[in-house]
């Protein structure tokens, strides 16, 4: 079963995975509107994020707990 996040902009549903390039968001449009702005707010530890960062499992699971976090 495929791992799904919500965009953190818009809430759009995306696949974890190579169709979505832009992961966790929906679009580069998104992508590129204060990454770094929403992943500090939920963790307070990190800068700004790179594509880099964004293949670490640790990263993508802190994603997913965000989401799961805002779904409750
Ligand atoms: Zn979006």
């Amino acid at each position: 079963m495929a791992t799904k996040v919500k965009c953190p902009k818009c809430g759009k549903e995306i696949v974890w995975g190579p169709e979505s390039p832009f992961r966790p968001f929906c679009s580069e449009k998104c992508k590129t509107m204060d990454f770094g702005d929403w992943i500090t707010e939920r963790n307070g530890i990190w800068s700004p994020i790179t594509d880099e960062d964004l293949e670490k499992e640790e990263v993508m699971n802190a994603l997913i707990a965000a989401n799961n976090n805002e779904q409750q």
